[in-house]
């Protein structure tokens, strides 16, 4: 359902001030890749980056996709077993996210591409799976039986990786670093609902980076004010489907195999990369506020805001919010 992805494209179009390349101005461009629109406002202007972004994504997506031939988690997922050398990077994003499930008791779960492909949002063929399939995928979803060992990945015959909960977040952190070593010093990129910045903006003030309205994406409920890093949001408003009167949404329960339903929509992670706020803007949504609460509690290295079915915002002291909605408004402070 591609047009419920407009919902995260409206934040990115209204930081983008329009097309004028005069040399004192920004640039800007912008692609559809990894299934995102990703647009780009950058200075100093440099006509070669559009393409350098676009290299470097094409690598990335020709090592991470799960749907395309050949790259490295195609190659893992049919394997049926063996062993399969991987690339230095592919083999990090793999461990990154194997911590990240280990530390969120299981909620970040890489393994979950059998349940997720009866579910069809990979491949825009949605459908409710009969109970019995799902359970016998998740049978495959064992992240303790995943072996990396350098380079080289093992998972059992049936175990099939995705990493969609954190591959645009990684994504985000290249191109943000392939753009700082060709001169960038301030910028905004958006890849769907992953935010990264350099720099502040060209008058010294920070970026102000829209959160979608859940409840009307084409909307911006509120905005929070970044000098640095990722913002990264993680919503069931993003990718669904409806079947039957009923919504259905693509971030999974890695308990039940069904889409994780703990009371919240959205979930922002603010943090210095983008691809462990990726990887915790997912696991947080399955955890349910109090889980993710406790997580922000014993962390202490991100920030956090979240929006319940109710509605309601919560947001982690420290964070410079603005515009906020007529919604009640909590502010999440430290344990004592
Ligand atoms: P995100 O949009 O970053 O929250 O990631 C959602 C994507 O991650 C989905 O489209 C699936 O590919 C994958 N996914 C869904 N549920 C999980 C989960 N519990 N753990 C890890 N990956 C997941
Ligand atoms: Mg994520």
């Amino acid at each position: 359902m591609r047009g419920t992805q407009l919902g995260v494209l409206l934040p990115v179009m209204l930081l983008l001030t329009g097309c004028a390349q005069s040399a004192s101005q920004p640039q800007s461009w912008d692609f559809f890749a990894m299934d995102t629109y990703m647009t780009f406002k950058v200075w100093p202007q440099d006509p070669a980056l559009p393409e350098r972004t676009r290299t470097e994504i094409e690598r990335l997506e020709s090592l991470l996709s799960v749907t395309r031939d050949g790259s490295d988690l195609d190659r893992i997922n049919h394997a049926r077993g063996t062993p399969v050398t991987v690339s230095p990077e592919t083999a990090e994003i793999i461990q990154m996210g194997l911590s990240c499930g280990a530390e969120t008791g299981g909620a970040l779960n890489i393994a979950m591409y059998p349940v997720s492909k009866l579910w069809g949002f990979t491949q825009d063929t949605h459908q409710v799976p009969a109970p019995g399939e799902i359970a016998d995928a998740l049978e495959h979803t064992d992240l303790s039986r995943i072996s990396v060992n350098g380079e080289t990945i093992t998972v059992p015959d049936g175990t099939e990786l995705d990493l969609g909960a954190l591959a645009k977040g990684y994504a985000g952190d290249r191109l943000r670093s392939v753009l700082q070593e060709n001169g960038v010093t301030s910028g905004i990129l958006s890849l769907g609902g992953n935010v990264e910045v350099i720099g502040t903006k060209l008058d010294g003030s920070p970026w102000r980076v829209g959160i979608a309205d859940p409840f009307a994406p084409s909307e911006i409920l509120c905005s929070v004010m970044t000098r640095s890093g990722a913002v990264v949001t993680s919503g069931s408003y993003q990718r669904y489907f409806e079947e039957n009167g009923r919504r259905y949404h693509h971030i999974l329960d890695p308990e039940t195999g069904y889409p994780a339903e703990q009371g919240l929509v959205s979930v922002t992670v603010t943090g210095e990369d983008g691809v462990t706020c990726d990887a915790l803007s997912t696991a947080l949504f399955v955890m349910g506020k109090e889980r993710a609460v406790a997580e922000w509690n014993r962390r202490q290295d991100f920030g956090m805001i979240l929006i319940t079915d109710e509605p309601a915002l919560y947001y982690t002291e420290g964070l410079d919010m603005q515009d906020l909605p007529a919604i009640p408004v909590e502010v999440i402070s430290h344990e004592p």
